[in-house]
């Protein structure tokens, strides 16, 4: 995506004796846009391209011979730069219990992210670790954090909606010390928006638990209000780490950006899945290839395309040109096309950075017993459920699990994955799929 269109640039500049000024700013629109795309907030895109132009009109990319590529390096260095180098773990050098507090929106991941992280203790760090609920507007998500606590394998201290959170902190405090924990976590309350009861209510809850870290919760999906946001959580605490949630989606995570200038603090973790061990140390590096969208669907095509079946491939691009969609049937067909290209191991270097990540964990030979049973799925489905996945509800799903001989959980994640896919197709229909295939056919 960008690498290519900064190449054409270039290619366009060709003839000229040199690299001028104006063509930097050419390519600097371009990453201009990469990152709006990518949904960072506008004053910190006008800030950052303010600080890569002035690294981009020095000889490092003037006088390079390939100035699209020069950029881009020194956009994705930026980048990480900005989003802070190297890892962040949690820090836990206190008297114990070392005490973490969780602050955000409501609906960011708080209590998701409040046992992730008690997992993460207990596994990688070896520590007693108790939970707390300060959340005393909605019984249910007492309930739902000691659901996830036990999940984690932590121990949960009750509270409920008739306390202070104020008492609580001091009673679950109190209970910590005394039966040796070494860490503990409060979780606590949110709003769909700021509010000042909701700072004031977090602000003295800092102050009884004098907390070793204030992690600020932020959805990756929120894009440009995430600013706001943090800017808000920021002045009233003093934050010292974020977690970012929801990078499984399919946002490109500009938040990070955003939220990382706005507040200082460092992003410690991302959350990548609704699941309990969906927690990752956060790879600032890794993630600016992801909002400059690169290492993309593109490059992974090109790589493969001797393996592609071309008549198919064609089919579905005038598909999405005409607008048709991208329905079951060709996601069957990927599918399909993925099997023939002599297994997915060869794939694996040109797939996009933050699917790497994931997929690196992954058994071979697994990853394509689960394509098997994807088209096994697909295959149970009617031609018309296939055109329209829409049509598929409780019982025809419960009909398709059975008659693939699978979990209807399984159907569920298969609908989601094509969703995913749907999407993405949609964002390639502005051209991008048209320069692939010719890619492809020369
Ligand atoms: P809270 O209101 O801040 O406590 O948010 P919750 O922890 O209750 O999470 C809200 C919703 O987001 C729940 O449905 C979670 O399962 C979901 N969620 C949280 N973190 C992630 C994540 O990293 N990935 C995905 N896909 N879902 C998440
Ligand atoms: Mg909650």
């Amino acid at each position: 995506a960008l690498t290519e269109k900064l190449t054409r640039l270039v290619k366009e500049m060709r003839g000229q004796a040199r690299i001028t000024e104006a063509n930097v700013q050419d390519m600097l629109r371009e990453v201009r846009m990469a990152l709006l795309e990518a949904d960072v907030a506008l004053p910190v895109v006008r800030d950052f391209i303010a600080r890569v132009k002035e690294k981009a009109l020095g000889q490092e990319v003037l006088g390079s011979l390939k100035p699209g590529q020069a950029l881009v390096g020194i956009v994705n260095k930026e980048l990480a730069a900005t989003m802070g180098k190297g890892v962040a773990d949690i820090n836990l050098a206190a008297q114990p219990p070392a005490v973490i507090l969780m602050a955000g929106l409501q609906g960011a991941g708080k209590t998701t992210t409040t046992a992730k992280l008690a997992k993460h203790l207990i596994e990688k760090r070896r520590k007693k670790v108790l939970t707390v609920s300060g959340d005393v507007y909605r019984p249910a998500a007492i309930e739902q954090l000691k659901t996830v606590t036990h999940q984690a394998g932590a121990e949960w201290f009750p509270s409920s909606p008739d306390q202070k959170p104020r008492d609580i902190a001091t009673a679950a405090l109190d209970y910590a010390r005394k039966h040796y924990f070494d860490v503990l976590l409060v979780d606590t309350a949110g709003r769909l928006a700021i509010d000042e009861v909701l700072m004031q209510e977090i602000q003295d809850l800092h102050a009884v638990l004098k907390p070793v870290e204030t992690l600020f919760v932020v959805d990756a999906m929120q894009g440009q209000d995430a600013v706001n946001t943090a800017r808000a959580f920021k002045e009233a605490l003093p934050l010292t780490g974020i977690v970012l949630t929801k990078l499984d989606g399919d946002s490109r995570g500009g938040a990070a950006l955003s939220v990382r200038q706005v507040t200082g603090a460092p992003i410690k973790f991302a959350g990548i899945s609704e699941k309990i061990d969906g927690l990752e140390v956060f790879d600032a590096e890794r993630h600016a290839g992801r909002i400059l969208g690169m290492g993309d669907i593109v490059a992974l095509v090109e790589q493969v395309s001797a393996g592609v079946d071309m008549e198919a491939a064609q089919k579905l691009a005038a598909k999405v040109k005409s607008g048709d969609g991208f329905d079951l049937n060709d996601f069957l067909g990927q599918l399909q096309q993925m099997k023939q290209m002599g297994g997915l191991s060869s794939l694996m270097d040109k797939l996009p950075t933050e699917l790497t990540a994931k997929a690196g964990q992954v058994d071979m030979d697994r990853a394509e017993r689960d394509i098997r049973r994807k088209e096994g799925i697909i295959c149970s489905m009617t031609p018309q459920e296939r055109r329209k996945p829409e049509l598929i509800k409780a019982t025809r799903k419960k009909r398709i699990a059975a008659g693939a001989g699978v979990q209807v959980q399984e159907v569920n994640r298969l609908l989601k994955e094509f969703e995913q896919m749907q999407g993405m197709m949609k964002k390639m229909k502005g051209g991008g799929l048209m320069k692939l295939m010719k890619r492809m056919g020369g």
